[in-house]
């Protein structure tokens, strides 16, 4: 591994940009491309938290998210590449079925504790429990939150703003709008905190894929106010200051409805890329649907690129195949 700075080498950086030849003026980022077995969105985060977990000599990686979490597969497969374990908290009602994702955790050797959704609101303090649990074998445990969406997590995705910077010098374009799903708000937080800091006055658009607009409003706005202050900027980002569309959350969080499942189905054969049920099959579906019915949201003149961020998840896919192929 290479480390470089404050973070370490994890991702292939940067990720391919290409056009849509169906829909009018619209890319997408491939950070679906940051890897394969570790791959995704959750990457780029991990890059800068990992380094500072090995800075902090920690043996293990403790974090959470659902059972098919994109997150606590990537972050299983960085602690095997570290020479360190896992421990992941997983929300799982019922029996695991080792499947997609959990099937990369169990073969990346993660110890895997499942716990009820009613027991997951507490999960922070089961890693905090899981951490001393550690210390008092003499080992150190680094707590990963949700999504890794905190301070440090959201570096990466200043840095991949910084890369679409890169790439518009280099081919002579401007995208207007970049549209990012939100699950946790890390991505779009970073996004957000990229465009600020090189005054770059792009319109930063969210797709929530749970809760509602006015929650990751206020979720955003504190993370991207830490992470300003851990760069030493005094700027308090306000809630009014984030733009989220909603509507898209369908039936809940991983829950699919049959329009989800046909669009995604469709967008196919239509762009040849897979976009996942839970994150980005539901945002890059708002998209399409916002510019049908309100395109002002996302578009200011009808010439104006957008850049759709796809974060990942193909692997969840293989824990749908009914749902899929039905
Ligand atoms: C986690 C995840 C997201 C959401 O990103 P956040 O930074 O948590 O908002 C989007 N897409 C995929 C595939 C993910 O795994």
């Amino acid at each position: 591994m290479i480390i470089k700075n404050n973070k370490i080498h994890l991702a292939n950086i940067p990720t391919p940009i290409e056009k849509l030849s169906y829909q009018h003026n619209i890319y997408v980022k491939r950070d679906d491309m940051t890897g394969v077995e570790i791959s995704g969105n959750k990457v780029r985060k991990l890059e800068y938290l990992v380094f500072d977990a090995v800075d902090k000599k920690s043996d293990i990686l403790i974090t959470c998210g659902g059972i098919q979490s994109n997150h606590a597969r990537a972050t299983a497969v960085a602690a095997v590449k570290m020479g360190m374990k896992a421990h992941l908290f997983l929300a799982c009602d019922d029996d695991v079925v080792i499947e997609g994702n959990v099937l990369i955790d169990e073969l990346y050797g993660a110890t895997i504790t499942t716990v009820t959704h009613e027991e997951f609101e507490r999960v922070n303090e089961r890693m905090e429990e899981a951490k001393r649990q550690y210390e008092k074998e003499g080992k150190t445990a680094y707590v990963i939150p949700l999504g890794a969406s905190n301070t440090i997590g959201n570096l990466g995705y200043i840095e991949a703003f910084d890369e679409i910077l890169d790439y518009e010098k280099e081919n002579s374009i401007t995208f207007n709008t970049i549209v990012c799903t939100v699950g946790s708000g890390g991505t779009y937080a970073g996004l957000w905190l990229g465009n600020y800091l090189s005054k770059s006055h792009k319109n930063i658009v969210g797709i929530n894929v749970s809760q509602d607009a006015a929650y990751f409003k206020n979720v955003i706005s504190k993370i991207a106010t830490d992470t300003l202050r851990y760069l030493k900027n005094e700027k308090v980002v306000e809630p009014k200051e984030v733009t989220i569309i909603d509507g898209f959350v369908g039936k809940g969080y991983a829950l699919s409805t049959k329009e989800e499942l046909d669009f995604i189905k469709n967008t196919v054969m239509k762009t040849g890329i897979v976009f996942d049920p839970v994150y980005t099959g539901k945002a890059f579906r708002g998209l399409v649907c916002t510019l049908d019915n309100h395109p002002e949201l996302i578009r200011k003149r009808e010439d104006d690129n957008i850049l759709f961020i796809h974060t990942g998840g193909l692997f969840a896919i293989f824990a749908r195949t009914a749902d899929l192929i039905g």
